[in-house]
């Protein structure tokens, strides 16, 4: 099975009562895969692999709403600014400035999520609540015209422990919250996405306040290692 239909409308019904947005995560699934959830009216799909997104994309309908979810290396900016909807994972001012560089190129505007380390895994990229906070300082100093800040993405630690996954969505939730009591001009107003909840701890991420859900292997079933 490709995909599995029933949870995805199971985990829709789920989302509906918090308004959030569910990205279908299809790495390492084929288009196939893609092409059934599609039919069935899923627009927004996740990748995380420059190159595979490529490959995939060629074929599969225009109006999909595609998410770079992955660790995104500068040089690969280039290749996928003239079509991605949303990067979640922005973790350094350089890769912003990359961004911004090739979305002036492509004449577009990118929207972008920054990505915070909200576990206490040493693996996981992404900037420290005190990194965040100083990187929207820069950007209204630096004015990139080419990105959209649209909020900001997380990832629980890998734990059966979900007191301590439930604190660390509270934590992002929080700075979130912060940074749109800020009322920074050109912030606030587009500044209204929290990515934040996969398959193994979703519902505790909506319960903390997360809008946007990542969801992979519950849809398209485990992709091995
Ligand atoms: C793979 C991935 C997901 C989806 O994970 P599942 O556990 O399969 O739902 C979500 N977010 C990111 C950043 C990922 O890399």
């Amino acid at each position: 099975m490709l995909a599995n239909l029933e949870k995805l409308d199971t985990i829709l019904d789920e989302l509906k009562p918090y308004n959030a947005v569910l990205v279908a995560v299809s790495k390492k699934k084929p288009a196939a895969a893609i092409t059934i959830a599609y039919n069935h009216g899923q627009r927004d799909f996740g990748e995380n692999y420059v190159q595979e997104l490529l490959n995939k994309r060629t074929g599969l309908p225009g109006d999909i709403r595609w998410h770079f979810i992955g660790h995104l290396q500068s040089n690969k900016v280039k290749q996928i600014a003239p079509f991605v909807n949303l990067i979640h994972g922005i973790d350094s001012p350089e890769l912003a400035s990359e961004v911004n560089r090739h979305s002036t190129t492509n004449n577009r505007t990118i929207e972008v999520l920054l990505q915070v380390h909200i576990s206490g895994e040493e693996t996981k990229f992404g900037f420290s609540p005190h990194e965040v906070m100083k990187l929207m300082d820069d950007l209204i100093s630096i004015p990139y015209t080419g990105i959209t800040i649209r909020g900001l993405m997380g990832m629980a630690s890998f734990t059966d422990d979900l007191n301590q996954v439930r604190n660390e969505f509270k934590s992002l939730k929080k700075l979130y919250d912060s940074i749109r009591g800020e009322s920074v001009s050109g912030i606030t107003a587009d500044f209204n996405i929290l990515s934040m909840g996969m398959t193994n701890d979703y519902k505790i991420a909506l319960e903390e306040g997360s809008n946007m859900v990542r969801i992979g292997s519950a849809i398209f079933g485990d992709r091995g290692k």
